[in-house]
């Protein structure tokens, strides 16, 4: 991946920095956002740099259609071009339906579902014009199977699997591969306040009797976004340790 351009969504923590930094490892340049912390990710550019690779910290809600196409915009002046998207910025709001605003809908909805179609949309004319590009989403289970409490986060996940599929057809033929990854129980943030009767109950569920850990994502991400995989597309994969068997 030397001298390959990445964008990676929600990169200062849990699942997107493990990623930023393996795609580091392999040499390739990589540009992040985030929304909240300056701190979290002046610490990962470091991290980034003494990988010997350039490195770009945007903030930027992934939301926001202008800024997502702003920032891709940036990227390719600034780079020249766009090797690999992961789509991986997420968030829940979790309630039961009958307790659930409208904005825990939307705000879930946007910026774990309208900022792939954002990010993806900016990034797909220059992938096609250089014929060649990988995009990859980071989804759940949670998309697969629901999960009660979940209809907004759920919702998100299952549209980013209709959305890996529907896109991997449409650009098949500009030799650009899109696939998913849906991961099940990953140690990061976004799992750390769920309740501890809930996680033991998560964790007796998975056949690997544990959760994962952001770098068991990072590898399997790097391997998709690899020419190793190149004749894999519209794939979901499933990063879970047997939770959805
Ligand atoms: P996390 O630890 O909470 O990190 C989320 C990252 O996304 C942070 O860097 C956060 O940065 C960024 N982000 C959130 N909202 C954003 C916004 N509006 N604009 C820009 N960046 C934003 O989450 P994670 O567990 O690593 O999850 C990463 C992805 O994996 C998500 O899509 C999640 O749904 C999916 N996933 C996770 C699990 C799991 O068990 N952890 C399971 C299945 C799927 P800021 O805080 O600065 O905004």
């Amino acid at each position: 991946m030397k001298d390959k351009t990445a964008i990676v969504t929600g990169g200062t923590r849990g699942i997107g920095r493990a990623i930023v930094l393996e795609l580091a490892r392999n040499g390739c340049n990589v540009v992040f956002n985030y929304s909240k912390s300056d701190e979290l990710a002046n610490t990962l550019v470091k991290e980034v740099e003494s990988h010997g690779v350039k490195v770009v910290a945007k903030k930027v809600d992934v939301s926001d259609f202008e800024a997502a196409k702003n920032m891709v915009k940036d990227v390719k002046d600034e780079f020249g071009q766009i090797d690999y998207l992961v789509n991986n910025a997420g968030i829940t709001k979790d309630k039961l339906l009958a307790l659930m605003g409208e904005n825990d809908w939307d705000d879930v909805i946007n910026t774990n579902l309208k900022s792939v179609y954002n990010f993806s949309k900016a990034v797909i004319m220059t992938m096609i014009k250089q014929k060649r590009g990988n995009i990859l989403n980071i989804t759940s289970v949670s998309g697969i199977a629901g999960v009660a409490g979940q209809v907004n986060y759920s919702s998100s996940k299952a549209g980013m699997i209709g959305f890996t599929k529907s896109l991997a057809k449409e650009v098949g033929k500009a030799n650009i591969n899109v696939n998913a990854i849906a991961c099940g129980f990953i140690e990061t943030d976004m799992t750390s306040s769920l309740p501890d009767e809930y996680k033991k109950k998560m964790t007796d569920m998975t056949s690997l009797k544990r959760f994962g850990t952001p770098e068991e994502v990072a590898k399997i991400a790097l391997f998709l976004l690899s020419d190793d995989a190149k004749y894999i597309t519209g794939h979901v994969l499933t990063v879970d340790g047997g939770l959805a068997i």
